[in-house]
């Protein structure tokens, strides 16, 4: 596709994190792009609430930003983190690194600012077109229209149409382009909810200083729930509880100042001290649902395609929402020059990419059990360490699987499942023939490693995802 095939603007709804760095990434090529979001323009609003929410940023969701030419303006809001850092119910912490090079760390990254930067980055091209405080209530193909309501003052509540040159719907998990199509017998949809919710505080700075390690990602596991700490640039720690919504131990029970604050000292007694708000914002904050979303077809022909969260909303415990939403954009842009028409562009894409956000949404759902329950097993210590001998062993056939996910975009997420299941039995096998000292038997290593798993190769990201 090239912009003189293309003289109509292209719609992307949702100016979020994918809508932004798509819009961005079609202006660099010279499209015209009509880029709409109901929210307020971020570069004149406060972020929502003033509370500051952080998200994992990883090397697939950099790939990206690179591939937009924007990573240099968003560096300055990275923290790297190295590894987690797991508090057990004593106080006492333990540091399980992410990986074993110096550059395998994820970046905490705060969700406002980096979704401003976007913005700012897309409104550089003349060729954009902003359209904020614009509610997209429906997609209409028989009638090839998109309306809109206008929430922005003076015209509050007006409804228009416009017409339905090739949309991109990067509307976020709830989708109201999708709900359209799927409520019109378009696509069909299903979304499987967790019945865990979770809930954002704050850990403020002292004196601007992280008052925990500013370089760790911190887990206080607890098997059934968790809690977890990202680092902020202003040195605070945006923490997130996740739990059951009904039960003993939930959201129902905490129902009181009382309740919670008992809670939180039975359980994460060293974080007491550090929200000083606890209580205040526990009962003020709003309490979020996840859920994974399933979507079929992607597309409907050359006019609508649906991408981001709007297609394949994950539960976030693997730290990839943002990071697959941005593949699909690197993905379509690399795909836009082997396609003449939208209808194959789209088809492909989403041909390309389901399978792998498939793989993904599998993968962080079984990362929640990892994070609050398994990373306090002996065994899945040993074999974490069993997995980083075998990869610098043999770093050609064997990369731990959350290495795979993290920081190898190479990797299609689908290929790192399928490796990832070969080798979790390597690693279950070694570990059940330690020898006497505790070790791994090397030699049956290699052996398994080379007859179970092939070479890696290094494939490109536009031929694989
Ligand atoms: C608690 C939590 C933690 C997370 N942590 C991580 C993490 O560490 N790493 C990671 O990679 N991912 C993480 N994610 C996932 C990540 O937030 C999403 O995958 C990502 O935001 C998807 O981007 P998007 O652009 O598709 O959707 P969004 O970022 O949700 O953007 C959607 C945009 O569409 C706009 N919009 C919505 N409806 C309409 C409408 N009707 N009309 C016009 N505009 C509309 C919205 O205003 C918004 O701007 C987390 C998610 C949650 C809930």
């Amino acid at each position: 596709m090239k912009p003189a095939d293309q003289p109509q603007p292209v719609q992307i709804v949702g100016a979020g994190l994918a809508g932004a760095l798509l819009a961005a990434l079609l202006a660099r090529r010279g499209f015209n792009i009509a880029l709409y979001d109901r929210r307020p323009d971020p570069r004149h609003a406060r972020a929502e609430g003033g509370r500051s929410i952080n998200l994992a940023l990883a090397a697939r969701g950099i790939h990206a930003l690179q591939r937009a030419g924007v990573m240099q303006r968003v560096q300055p809001l990275l923290i790297p983190m190295r590894g987690r850092m797991v508090h057990d119910l004593s106080g006492g912490t333990t540091l399980q690194p992410y990986g074993q090079k110096e550059d395998e760390v994820i970046y905490s990254v705060g969700r406002a600012a980096l979704n401003r930067v976007l913005i700012e980055e897309a409104a550089r091209y003349p060729t954009v077109s902003l359209r904020f405080e614009e509610t997209c209530i429906a997609a209409v193909p028989e009638r090839n229209v998109l309306r809109f309501r206008r929430n922005s003052y003076g015209d509050n509540g007006v409804e228009h149409e416009l017409p339905l040159t090739p949309t991109i719907a990067t509307d976020g998990a709830g989708s109201a382009v999708r709900t359209s199509l799927v409520t019109a017998g378009q696509l069909t949809f299903r979304e499987e909810w967790l019945d865990h919710d979770y809930k954002e505080l704050t850990i403020p700075s002292r004196a601007g200083q992280h008052v925990l390690d500013g370089n760790s990602l911190h887990i206080w596991p607890r098997r059934g729930f968790m809690l977890i700490a990202l680092p902020n640039t202003d040195g605070s720690f945006t923490a997130t509880l996740f739990l059951a919504r009904t039960g003993e131990d939930s959201f129902a029970s905490l129902d009181s100042a009382r309740a919670i604050e008992n809670f939180f000292r039975r359980e994460f007694p060293d974080t007491v001290p550090l929200i000083p708000e606890l209580t205040r914002d526990f009962l003020a904050n709003p309490q979020g649902q996840l859920g994974t979303v399933h979507l079929d077809p992607w597309h409907l022909g050359g006019r609508i395609l649906l991408l981001g969260d709007a297609a394949h909303a994950i539960v976030p415990f693997h730290g990839q929402g943002m990071n697959a939403a941005f593949e699909d954009c690197a993905a379509l842009d690399s795909l836009l020059d082997q396609h003449d028409t939208w209808e194959s562009l789209f088809a492909e894409l989403a041909r390309s990419r389901q399978p792998n956000t498939e793989a993904i949404a599998a993968m962080a759902l079984e990362n929640y059990t990892e994070m609050r329950d398994t990373v306090l097993d002996p065994a899945f210590v040993r074999q974490k360490a069993i997995a980083m001998e075998l990869e610098r062993r043999f770093p050609e056939r064997f990369i731990p699987r959350y290495s795979m996910v993290m920081f190898h975009p190479e990797i299609p997420y689908a290929e790192a499942q399928r490796r990832g299941a070969v080798q979790a039995k390597i690693l279950a096998e070694l570990d059940a023939r330690r020898d006497a000292a505790g070790q791994p038997d090397l030699t049956l290593a290699g052996k398994l490693v080379n007859e179970q798993l092939g070479p890696l190769q290094a494939k490109t990201l536009s031929s694989t995802s």
